[in-house]
């Protein structure tokens, strides 16, 4: 079997789309575009490519971007105290910090500090919070663009084994709690786990999030299982790959998502989506 691949790209592309349509009738009736406030902290190579392609998909959307390019030097007050400028400005409805941050900065204070309302990357502990309880608000980007993939699959994940690799905060929990609200039988596995292929043999989806390259044998994937790369590893020759070992995982599953072009395109449109979200759930719940 020859798996069919998951164009990411092309999914996102059609959801980004979907986005400008509804921004464009935003405009036409006289609302505003939503906005987007994008922090970067450093210069980290990989992060100013990520900024760089969160603003890309603002401007094919045409959601407003503000960028705040802060010195790695910053102290962690003085970025709280951005973020709770922020959260109070009524035009802007997003903030993304975009991580890793330096050491001398506590990632959990800076997510604790946005307002849940404009936590457009999902990870604040209220919308994990609201994903867990099954009433979804805000929804981490990477783990709620994954079920878009599966879904433009049209395959009915219902009671499906599902098994997740990688258990953290932003990316493993939340993808293991969509994927039992989409009505999966879920296994979490993390650096812990005694048998890793053996739970990865048994499952109908493999969803790998471990950020270690070829971690994911080809062999243990079950025929025809749905496999879903979130890694992303640059090797030393600058190629960048995934978890799971592609070109042998691919003879044997039914669908696999590709690295690149697989669930990163999607990450990136579902934050425009949560963008323009979060904006009409403000405007919901100040009428
Ligand atoms: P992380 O380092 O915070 O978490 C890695 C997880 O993998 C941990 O829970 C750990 O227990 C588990 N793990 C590590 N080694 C393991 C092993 N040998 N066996 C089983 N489990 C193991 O990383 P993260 O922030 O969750 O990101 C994971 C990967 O996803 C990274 O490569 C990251 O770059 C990528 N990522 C991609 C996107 C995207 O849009 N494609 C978005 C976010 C993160």
């Amino acid at each position: 079997m020859t798996a069919q691949i998951i164009n990411g790209k092309a999914v996102a592309e059609i959801t980004l789309s979907e986005t400008k349509s509804l921004i464009d009738n935003r405009l036409a009736s006289g609302l505003r575009a939503p906005t987007l406030a994008v922090i970067l902290v450093g210069a980290d190579p990989a992060s100013a490519i990520y900024v760089r392609n969160k603003k890309l998909a603002c401007e094919k959307t045409g959601v407003r971007s503000i960028s705040y390019d802060l010195p790695a030097t910053i102290t962690e007050a003085d970025l709280l105290s951005l973020i709770s400028q922020l959260n109070d400005d009524d035009e802007v409805d997003g903030i993304l910090v975009q991580s890793p941050l330096p050491a001398h900065i506590e990632e959990k204070k800076v997510i604790e500090t946005i307002s849940a309302a404009k936590d457009v990357d999902g990870f604040h502990p209220y919308n994990i919070g609201r994903l867990a309880v099954r009433q979804p608000t805000l929804r981490s980007c990477t783990p709620f663009g994954v079920i878009k993939l599966l879904q433009s699959t049209g395959i009915k994940v219902l009671g499906m084994d599902a098994v997740v690799i990688g258990v953290s905060n932003h990316v493993g929990r939340p993808m293991a709690l969509e994927l039992l609200l989409a009505g999966c039988t879920v296994t979490s596995c993390h650096r812990h786990t005694k048998d890793l292929r053996a739970n990865v043999e048994r499952a109908d989806i493999v969803v790998a999030a471990a950020g270690k390259a070829g971690l994911i044998k080809g062999e243990w994937i079950k025929p025809g299982a749905i496999v879903i790369d979130i890694g992303i590893t640059r090797l030393d020759d600058g190629t960048i790959c995934g978890d799971v070992e592609f070109a042998v995982a691919k003879e044997r599953a039914g669908w696999i998502t590709p690295v690149p072009g697989g669930v990163g395109p999607m990450t990136v449109a579902t934050l425009m989506q949560n963008t323009l979200k979060a904006l009409e759930l403000r405007e919901t719940a100040s009428r």
